[in-house]
């Protein structure tokens, strides 16, 4: 089956672009053009994947993930002009997979959306994940500390996952970007700090505990949660 796509913008022509582009790639898609009807699509939980923008009538593209992110984990990369730096961050705040700046080039959005829809568990994977007194369910994308559910976005969920899987070594921010985020993405290694951040805030700072380090000039390493 195809993954399926939605589109929520309000320029047409760039809709339009977007949908034969993606249509080319062998993604089915649909469009809509105002935040409203964005919030009741991508809710129908038909979607695989839902590129929205920010800058949308009726109601914004940050509105429309806030609401979306109550009741749907479906994934969700947004699109900002050029200068929303506090969008992205928003963006990725309420629990965005990626953000991708306008203009793209269209090769580009494909590798995004490639990339986004990459992220699932396959047969055979290991499913259960510990790290002490972490553990991780890749099939059900829960994480919990002891008996304590965790609540991670599912970007932030797959960057656990991630570390989970390369404990105890040191991970370069270019080789997380790599292989979370899936694309070569020169110059904005900035996301990873962000990310780091908030699992430190809803793992180690919550806890007590201490997982994540930072290696000067080197990027961070996983650890048992002791030093
Ligand atoms: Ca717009």
């Amino acid at each position: 089956m195809a993954d399926k796509i939605l589109i929520v913008e309000d320029e047409l022509h760039i809709a339009r672009m977007i949908r034969l582009e993606l249509e080319r790639e062998g993604y089915l898609c649909s469009c809509a053009h105002d935040g409203e009807a964005g919030l009741e699509a991508a809710l129908s939980g038909e979607y695989d994947l839902v590129l929205l923008d920010i800058m949308l009538p009726k109601l914004d593209g940050l509105t429309v993930l806030q609401r979306l992110r109550q009741r749907s984990e479906v994934r969700v990369i947004m699109l900002t002009a050029l200068g929303e730096i506090d969008d992205r961050v928003k963006g990725l705040d309420l629990g965005a997979d990626d953000y991708l700046t306008k203009p793209f080039a269209m090769r580009e959005l494909v590798a995004r959306v490639r990339a986004a829809l990459r992220h699932r568990a396959s047969a055979g994977e290991e499913t259960e994940l510990s790290a002490g007194e972490l553990r991780a369910d890749r099939l059900a994308f829960r994480a919990f500390y002891g008996k304590e559910e965790l609540t991670l976005t599912r970007k932030e969920f797959e960057l656990l996952v991630f570390f989970m899987e390369h404990p105890d070594v040191v991970c370069s921010r270019e080789q997380i970007l790599r292989e979370v985020w899936g694309y070569d993405y020169v110059g904005d290694t900035n996301l990873i700090d962000v990310y780091i951040r908030y699992l430190r805030t809803k793992i180690d700072d919550r806890f007590g505990v201490h997982y994540f380090r930072t290696v000067r000039g080197l990027g961070y390493a996983f650890g048992t949660g002791h030093e």
